[in-house]
């Protein structure tokens, strides 16, 4: 790969501030971008305008700012951008289609569970709205069993070859929802591809929407990125760190020692470093080491 042509990115939701499990996500997608001289850009996903903490944006920035960590280029906010995502659904055309069941009656249906623990969709509203329902959510239809496109293949760098088959695994997943928002499935698609990002690094609760992206990405004729999927920080009861369960904002206040903390998660040594430069120059040193050839 020309290591110019590299852009990558980091994308958080703003439901709180940045804490050490974005941290590394952060850390991670910046390294590799730094030790292939690409760009990094920030892009704030608000999309789910319900999640969204008056103000979480603006600090998440700051906090990457006091960390050394600046996007090179705008920060694209979700929010802004839904007529780019009202203009993807018109060209996805029929591979679309208007649904108007409940979360109840397709749990009821007892189609089966998908890999993110939701229930499958039944197919009830494939062919046309079922009788006596009105549009609630709009869907994607995926391909159905043995047909191209179906079995979605792809090397993650951290983890190796991934597949996920998108008719057992997910069925039809939701482009826009009831409450009119649309899905982050859909906005981040899109807005990879505007924002040209050839690598996406990030952390792996996020493993089990890539095929569902990618199958997108077909649709739309976009190209494919590179993935790469770092382990998730959990708490001490081995919970997802995050905003949702109160996990701690960086504490500006020891810089170095909060970005030591997060390298030495991702495995990076930098125990010997003093300050912040000499931690930037060992934890790049020791990402190349691991991802800098791939
Ligand atoms: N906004 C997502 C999050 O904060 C990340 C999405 C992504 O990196 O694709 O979990």
């Amino acid at each position: 790969m020309n290591r110019n042509a590299y852009t990558g990115r980091f994308a958080p939701s703003p439901s709180g501030p940045l804490h050490a499990g974005s941290l590394v996500a952060a850390l991670a997608s910046f390294l590799d971008a730094r030790v292939h001289e690409g760009r990094w850009l920030v892009r704030i996903e608000d999309i789910d305008e319900t999640r969204t903490v008056p103000g979480a944006a603006d600090g998440i920035v700051a906090t990457l700012a006091a960390l050394d960590m600046h996007s090179d280029g705008p920060v694209l906010v979700q929010s802004r951008r839904k007529a780019r995502y009202q203009a993807a659904r018109e060209q996805l055309g029929t591979h679309a289609y208007p649904c108007g069941c409940s979360r109840k009656e397709i749990a009821d249906s007892r189609t089966g569970i998908a890999s993110d623990g939701a229930a499958i969709y039944p197919g009830t509203c494939r062919h046309g709205l079922a009788p006596g329902k009105t549009a609630r959510t709009l869907r994607l239809r995926v391909p159905d069993a043995g047909m191209p496109g179906e079995l979605v293949r792809f090397d993650d760098r951290w983890l190796g070859p991934q597949q996920q088959h998108l008719a057992s695994e997910v069925g039809d997943f939701v482009l826009q929802r009831a409450d009119g928002f649309w899905a982050y499935q859909l906005a981040v698609v899109v807005d990879d591809a505007d924002q040209g990002i050839t690598d996406i690094v990030r952390g792996a609760d996020l493993l089990d929407s890539t095929a569902r992206q990618i199958y997108l990405q077909g649709l739309l004729g976009y190209p494919t990125p590179r993935y790469l999927h770092v382990p998730l920080l959990m708490n001490e009861v081995g919970e997802k760190f995050s905003k949702q369960n109160g996990a701690q904002a960086i504490d500006l206040g020891r810089p170095l020692q909060e970005l030591q903390r997060a390298a030495a998660f991702l495995g990076l040594e930098t125990s010997a470093a003093h300050d912040r430069e000499s931690f930037w120059s060992l934890a790049s040193a020791a990402w190349d080491a691991r991802f800098g050839g791939r």
